[in-house]
C-alpha cells in the first residue's frame, strides 16, 4: 500500500468539473482504497506562458498500485479531460503530478525514471503546491524544515 500526495491544478473551461472528474476517476480506479482532497485554491499562473489564473489542490490518494502504473493512471485521466500537450507549462484543463509518496511504514518513496521522479523536482519552490499540503498534511516535514516554516520563507520572498 502506498499513500500518494497528488498536486492537482486547472486553468481551461470548467475548472472545478475537471478537479471533481479527476477525483471520481481515481476513486472508480482498480486498486485505489481512498481519494481524499484539500480545499481547492485559486492561484496566479506559474512560469513564463500569458495564462488564467489555476484551481490548485492536493489530493491523497490510498492505493496498491505501484508508482509507474500510478503515473499511467494519471496520465491517462488527462487526456480523458482533454489535455493537449502543446506549450510547455501552458494552459491545461487538468494537470495531475505526483509529489510525494509514503509507504505504509510511513517512508518517503523515491522514484527516479526517465517518465517519472518523485518527489516532484519543483515541490518545495511553489506556494500552489504546499499550501494545500499543508491543509492535508500539516506535520509535513522535508530535509528537516516542516511545511509551516518553509511556506513562511517563500512568502517572504515573494512579498
Ligand atoms: P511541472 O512538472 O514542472 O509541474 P508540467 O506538469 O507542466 O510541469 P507535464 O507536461 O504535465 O509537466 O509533464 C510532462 C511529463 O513529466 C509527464 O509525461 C511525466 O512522464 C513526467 N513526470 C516526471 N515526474 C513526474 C511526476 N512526479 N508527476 C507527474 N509527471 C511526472
Ligand atoms: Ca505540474
Ligand atoms: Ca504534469
Amino acid at each position: 500500500m502506498y499513500i500518494y500526495y497528488i498536486g492537482i491544478g486547472s486553468n481551461l473551461g470548467d475548472r472545478e468539473g475537471y478537479l471533481a472528474f479527476a477525483v471520481s476517476e481515481l476513486t472508480n480506479t482498480d486498486g485505489v482504497r481512498s481519494v481524499n482532497h484539500s480545499s481547492w485554491i485559486e492561484t496566479p499562473p506559474w512560469g513564463p506562458v500569458e495564462q488564467g489564473p489555476f484551481l490548485n489542490g492536493i489530493l491523497k490518494v490510498e492505493a496498491t498500485l505501484t508508482p509507474l502504473v500510478m503515473l499511467d493512471t494519471i496520465l491517462h485521466i488527462e487526456r480523458l479531460a482533454g489535455r493537449q500537450r502543446e506549450i510547455h507549462w501552458g494552459p491545461r484543463t487538468l494537470d495531475l503530478d505526483i509529489v510525494w509518496i509514503e509507504d505504509e511504514a510511513d517512508q518517503c518513496v523515491q522514484v527516479n525514471t526517465a517518465n517519472l521522479v518523485v518527489p516532484h523536482p519543483y515541490f518545495w519552490e511553489r506556494i500552489f503546491v504546499l499550501e494545500p499540503l499543508q491543509e492535508i498534511y500539516p506535520q509535513f516535514i522535508y530535509q528537516g524544515v516542516s511545511i509551516h516554516n518553509r511556506l513562511e520563507e517563500l512568502r517572504a520572498i515573494e512579498s
